[in-house]
């Protein structure tokens, strides 16, 4: 399965905000700090006021790096969000949001979208009591996520667990630390998507 596989810090430095792809270093010694210009750019030169379309596609690239997700995946689920009814935009986000890996993130296991996902992968989670390791497989109210039997008491679930109890879990899951399942509530809304995000931009961006 493909997936991005260079430096994530010099993503954060590109979109100018912390994009929380390294877990515990995002906290504790987090490059963007350091470092808070994008890369490449030596000095500060003038710059010219970026065209709406380069706002349009700065937006959609920093929405596919907060959830770690290639273009081609992207467009599918840009596309399932249109066939929704409602806004597109808040479609797309709870599409992203309802992504098994993200879930998993949500619930607080992973420190990161991309342990979460790989933990996904490794086949430790089932959904509604069936093994599911592909991390873009959406899950939809009702669904219970939950660690695997024979995986909670492996050193990796038992470190990621360890995170549970960091992090706020959103109202839209509810989350049980005994026995690391999640119930889906509802699908969240937009006021529950933490992330700094202006969907517009993206739905216009494919709109062109
Ligand atoms: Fe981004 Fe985390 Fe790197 Fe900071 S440490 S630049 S938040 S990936």
């Amino acid at each position: 399965m493909a997936r991005y596989t260079g430096p994530v810090c010099k993503l954060c430095r590109r979109e100018g905000m912390k994009l929380y792809l390294k877990a515990e270093k995002c906290i504790t010694k987090c490059t963007i700090e350091r470092r808070p210009s994008p890369p490449g750019q030596q000095g500060t030169g003038r710059r010219r006021r970026p065209t709406e379309y380069a706002l349009q596609w700065r937006e959609k690239q920093k929405v596919r790096r907060i959830y770690g997700v290639l273009e081609a995946q992207f467009r599918r689920h840009f596309a399932e969000a249109e066939r929704r009814a409602g806004s597109t935009g808040e479609s797309l986000l709870q599409i992203l949001e309802t992504r098994l890996d993200n879930v998993v993130y949500r619930m607080g296991l992973g420190g990161s979208r991309a342990q979460a996902r790989q933990l996904v992968r490794h086949g430790h989670f089932m959904v509604n009591g069936r093994k599911t390791n592909i991390p873009s497989a959406l899950v939809k109210p009702g669904d219970k996520v939950a660690v695997r039997e024979g995986s909670r008491e492996i050193e990796v679930i038992r470190i990621a667990a360890e995170g549970t109890g960091q992090r706020q879990i959103p109202a839209w899951l509810s989350f049980d630390p005994a026995t690391l399942s999640a119930r889906i509530n509802t699908l969240p809304s937009r006021n529950e998507i933490d992330a700094q995000i202006s969907e517009q931009l993206v739905v216009e961006f494919y709109a062109r």
